[in-house]
């Protein structure tokens, strides 16, 4: 079954007493429909067209409370400077997924890999260690930009 981000946290905000306000919302439909894996600060810009009240500390406390709640997964790749991007997991069952970044154009491309849940899977077996998540980031020039060159 696939559910939105939104109906994902509503139904948790319910169990837990909390509600949905309507800055929690838009920093939501923000994460969902933003491409590649948006900084804090990107977030911040796109939401505060809609919403000028809203502030970057609000943007980041919104954020925490997404990956508390494990529907954001925090990135950080190399030449971002330590800068965090987020990933929305939109269902977080079947969403393993990795990343290649493009060192050219900066895109974020996600792929599945069979391989992995079975490196994890035989990880498992010999060590005896429960495998919870695993991540992995591949850095490149993406085909497009090759053809450029
Ligand atoms: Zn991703
Ligand atoms: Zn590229």
């Amino acid at each position: 079954m696939n559910s939105t981000l939104i109906e994902q946290a509503e139904s948790i905000l319910k169990l837990q007493g909390g509600r949905m306000t309507s800055q929690r919302k838009l920093i939501l439909e923000l994460l969902q429909s933003m491409p590649g894996h948006p900084t804090a600060e990107e977030i911040y810009l796109a939401a505060s067209q809609y919403d000028e009240s809203l502030n970057l500390s609000t943007v980041y406390r919104n954020l925490r409370w997404l990956i508390d709640l494990k529907l954001v997964t925090p990135l950080v790749f190399d030449d971002d400077r330590r800068q965090e991007r987020f990933d929305a997991m939109i269902d977080p069952p079947q969403s393993d997924h990795y990343h290649f970044r493009c060192q050219e154009c900066c895109q974020i491309f996600e792929f599945s890999a069979p391989e992995v849940e079975q490196f994890k899977a035989q990880f498992s077996d010999s060590t005896g260690a429960v495998v919870q998540s695993a991540s992995l980031i591949l850095y490149g020039i993406c085909a497009d930009c090759r053809e450029l060159k």
